[in-house]
């Protein structure tokens, strides 16, 4: 393919081809290449690989592949949606301030406590649909603000055209976890952020087979510094992962929105039974940040999370009585997940806070995948009956 031609494509013709076809054999789908290490025709004068940890071709292809997705010059790719947070937390120095949303997943919001403890950072959390808290928290210090938007797991819509001006005009950079949304739903970049952030683990890949992470920028300075601390560091994912989640993206846009259309109707008919009393879905008028989310996202996502009438017991019944929908943390995959927040995937926030956040006893988050929306519904249906 002739250098440039990708600029013009659409995200599907993109998520197919990104990757760049390998040129010397011409295989179609990219080779995993396991070589630990490469020959160098003149001592430290390498070809382009050196050693596994500092870069890798099936490594390559896959960052090459997620640049072109989020409309990104560099795109770096990690173990796990956790190495690349900390790999981003690393380029931060003693004394820096970081502003965070106040809904974040919660091995971010650890990695930010721990960063707050041993590297002397200054940390604000805070619901950023407050523009004039977020323009006070500033301060000279400022160097990131953090955030997920759709939040986890009540849903909460963050502008992120405008947190990313406000950073950029106060010398901050802005990083978008776009983990819930993926390039397909939302293009942070395009929007004016500084770094993208991805749990592969999720949709990118969408198998529920790897765990992988990545983070996409244009900022020449902040690529150089997570190149760096990237092969410091070491959580480099192996060329097999990196094969797998490449695949995965070929049916990224499909997959996502499929579900994104399922979980629409879904919430839409749990809005209207009698033994829900609230549902949170982006898509819904009855959403407190809809206006937002239509502007912002090109479809509201495949994530919903709903309040049960009854609280604890009605919530821990009506998850194990699912047949279809599996009882497991994580999303973004073909199939359908349910879990329970409070007592799951947000149990380490203080009860105090997580009710603050409206985590309460009786919501349950729903992952919609890929099977029919009248198999899921009827599953739903006999669940809450
Ligand atoms: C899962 C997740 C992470 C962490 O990623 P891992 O791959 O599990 O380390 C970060 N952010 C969000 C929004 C997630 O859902």
């Amino acid at each position: 393919m002739a250098a440039g031609d990708s600029d013009s494509w659409d995200l599907d013709t993109l998520a197919v081809h990104a990757d760049c076809r390998e040129p010397f054999i011409g295989a179609v789908t990219e080779p995993i290449v396991l070589s630990t290490t490469f020959a160098q025709p003149e001592p430290g004068k390498p070809i382009r690989f050196e050693y596994g940890r500092s870069g890798n071709p099936t490594r390559a292809a896959l960052e090459q592949a997620l640049a072109a997705l989020e409309g990104g010059r560099f795109g770096l790719a990690f173990a796990s949606g956790s190495a690349a947070t900390l790999n981003v937390l690393a380029t931060l120095s003693p004394g820096d301030h970081v502003i965070c949303g106040d809904d974040v997943y919660g091995g971010t919001f650890r990695l930010l406590e721990h960063a707050k403890r041993t590297q002397n950072i200054e940390l604000t959390r805070l619901d950023l649909r407050d523009m004039q808290a977020v323009s006070v928290a500033f301060q000279d210090r400022t160097r990131l603000i953090w955030f997920e938007t759709p939040t986890n797991p009540t849903l909460k819509v963050f502008d992120i055209r405008r947190l990313s001006e406000l950073a950029a005009a106060r010398g901050a950079i802005s990083v978008v976890d776009n983990t819930f949304a993926t390039p397909i739903l939302q293009r942070p970049l395009v929007l004016g952020a500084t770094a993208v952030v991805h749990s592969t683990t999720k949709y990118i890949n969408g198998h529920s087979d790897v765990v992988g992470g990545a983070v996409i920028t244009n900022d020449s300075e902040l690529y150089e510094k997570l190149k760096w601390t990237q092969n410091a560091l070491g959580a480099v994912p192996s060329p097999f992962d990196c094969y797998l989640t490449l695949r995965g993206i070929k049916t990224l846009p499909l997959r996502i929105r499929h579900s994104s259309r399922t979980a629409h109707e879904l919430a839409a008919l749990l809005e209207a039974h009698p033994k829900v009393d609230r549902v949170f879905y982006p898509g819904l008028a009855s959403h407190s940040d809809h206006a937002l989310a239509i502007q912002q996202m090109a479809l509201p996502g495949a994530m919903i999370s709903l309040q049960l009438q009854g609280g604890l017991d009605a919530a821990r019944a009506f998850l194990m009585s699912l047949r279809l929908f599996t009882l497991a943390e994580s999303l973004g995959a073909v199939e359908s997940l349910a879990e329970h927040p409070a007592s799951m995937t947000h149990a380490s926030i203080p009860g105090p806070e997580r009710q603050r956040l409206g985590i309460t006893d009786g919501l349950v988050r729903l992952s919609v995948g890929l099977e029919s929306q009248r198999d899921l519904w009827a599953d739903l249906e006999q669940a809450l009956h």
